[in-house]
């Protein structure tokens, strides 16, 4: 056998230099791949090789197939879902911890991971001003991080009215009430229906025209009560009101959870924090750090006020799981085996700082301003106050926005996607990469204008000049 540095390096080098390629052209290139870059990942369809193919071979292949068929998300204009960026020194840390290959799941198996998930964990709490001991686990997204949370709410509750779900189950278990807004994100609802908790049994509250739940129409809660609040609106961006929604919940013993992927960080933001105040008095919190912080993919982290909470809902105990008696990885997610995404949060935080984040977040909210700004000024309604990165941008029929996004598509330019706001047809604009800059917005805007003319005639969306009030600032 050739030692390992040997038989790696050509491999390294040549996936370093198709990396440095794609960055070199990725800026330049169509933001949604071109048909001929979609038509060409035919070539993929082959038969499970019999013998192994070539190792440079295979990366030649996909970085010739596979780089151009990739959405441009690590530039400046894709604007679609609420995707973020990739923070470069994050990535370089991640090809760093790619070579390591740890497992997470244990003290013994990775003591650098174990060490970084303590630093991180305190960081994160320190960061977004949650309670001291607050506990995080490292997950991939925010699904995973709800179900984990409203696992560790559910059992907590029953626990205190003296059922054990981890041993008994469901079966015969008094009821909880679940309370949600709204404008819940369909995460929620997944998450209710896979924990035996009913994404129908919830009671709904009612939301404002921004999408916020409204504290007033909270039904009496009481010791049974999951209540789930949003920071930041998958559509609007606005944030529920977390002060009332806390306080009612605490003063009833009921249980928080804040499902905040990308607006949790608005907790670092001086200027955002009045909208966020009231989040740090919630039982547990699930954010994304791949959305607004720009982490790589994917990198989600469920964090929850009581530890000893979190880990009864998820634990498991097997004589060969040997602890160390420090931070054990596999306690506060549902993995046993996981890599060491924490590396990646951790190069992210360690390398912006709190100054750096809150930069960060300023920025969005600012390019998001930009934009619907130059949107308004063009005769585009936006309906949304544009409180964080969300702008959204109403026409008056799905074909309007069907055709607009088509011609924005082909042109290159950006990649938006699209929702039903209010019962009415949107586009949506989610800047949520640190790499959009001011000219970024202005061409995605031009982009717009332009679109807009070639689809002019029977399909013209309004040019209103209402909704210009304010952004919330
Ligand atoms: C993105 C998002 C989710 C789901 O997060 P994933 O990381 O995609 O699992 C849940 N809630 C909100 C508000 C989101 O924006």
């Amino acid at each position: 056998m050739r030692p390992l540095r040997e038989t790696q390096e050509p491999l390294l080098r040549r996936a370093q230099e198709h990396a440095l390629d794609y960055l070199a052209t990725v800026e330049d290139r169509a933001i949604f791949p071109t048909r001929d870059a979609r038509a060409a990942l035919e070539a993929f369809e082959e038969p499970l090789p019999e013998v192994g193919a070539e190792p440079l071979e295979m990366l030649d292949q996909l970085h010739r197939l596979g780089s151009p068929a990739t959405t441009a998300q690590v530039g400046g204009r894709y604007f679609g879902f609420v995707n973020g960026g990739a923070h470069p020194p994050a990535v370089a840390a991640r090809w760093l911890a790619d070579v390591w290959d740890q497992n997470v799941g244990l003290g013994v198996m990775s003591p650098v991971c174990q060490r970084l998930e303590e630093v991180t964990e305190r960081w994160l709490v320190d960061l977004l001003h949650l309670p001291a001991g607050t506990a995080a686990g490292f997950v991939t997204g925010t699904s995973i991080a709800i179900t984990c949370a409203l696992a560790a709410a559910r059992n907590e509750l029953l626990s205190r009215a003296g059922w054990d779900v981890a041993g008994q189950g469901l079966f015969g278990a008094p009821p909880l009430r679940v309370v949600v807004g709204e404008e819940a994100h369909v995460a929620v609802f997944r998450s209710l229906s896979i924990l035996g908790l009913g994404r129908e049994r919830v009671e709904i509250v009612p939301s404002d025209d921004q999408g916020r739940l409204r504290p007033e129409r909270l039904p009496a809660l009481d010791d049974r009560t999951l209540v789930v609040a949003q920071a930041g609106n998958v559509n609007s961006g606005a944030f529920d009101p977390m002060r009332p929604i806390c306080e009612a919940a605490r003063a009833a013993g009921a249980w928080v959870h804040v499902d905040g992927a990308f607006g949790l960080w608005a907790g670092a933001s001086r200027r955002a924090f009045p909208m966020y105040d009231g989040v740090q008095l919630a039982d547990s919190w699930s954010v994304d750090a791949h959305k607004t912080l720009n982490a790589p993919y994917d990198c989600g982290i469920v964090l929850c006020r009581d530890r000893r909470a979190l880990v009864a809902a998820l634990s498991a105990q097997a004589s060969y799981l040997l602890e160390t008696g420090g931070r054990e990885g596999l306690a506060t997610t549902p993995d046993m085996s996981r890599r060491g995404r924490v590396v990646d949060l951790w190069a992210t935080l360690k390398t912006l700082g709190r100054r750096g984040v809150e930069r960060l977040v300023d920025q969005l909210c600012e390019r998001a301003w930009q934009c619907a700004d130059r949107l308004r000024d063009h005769g585009f309604e936006v309906p949304n106050e544009v409180v964080f990165n969300q702008v959204l941008v109403a026409f008056r029929d799905q074909p309007t926005v069907d055709a607009l996004l088509r011609e924005l598509t082909d042109s290159g330019e950006c990649w938006c996607g699209s929702a039903v706001w209010r019962g009415r047809p949107v586009v949506r604009i989610s800047v949520c990469s640190a790499r959009t800059t001011r000219e970024d917005i202005e061409r995605t805007v031009a982009a717009f204008v332009a679109a807009r003319e070639r689809i002019e005639g029977p399909l013209a969306p309004e040019a209103t000049t209402e909704g210009t009030n304010g952004h919330g600032r």
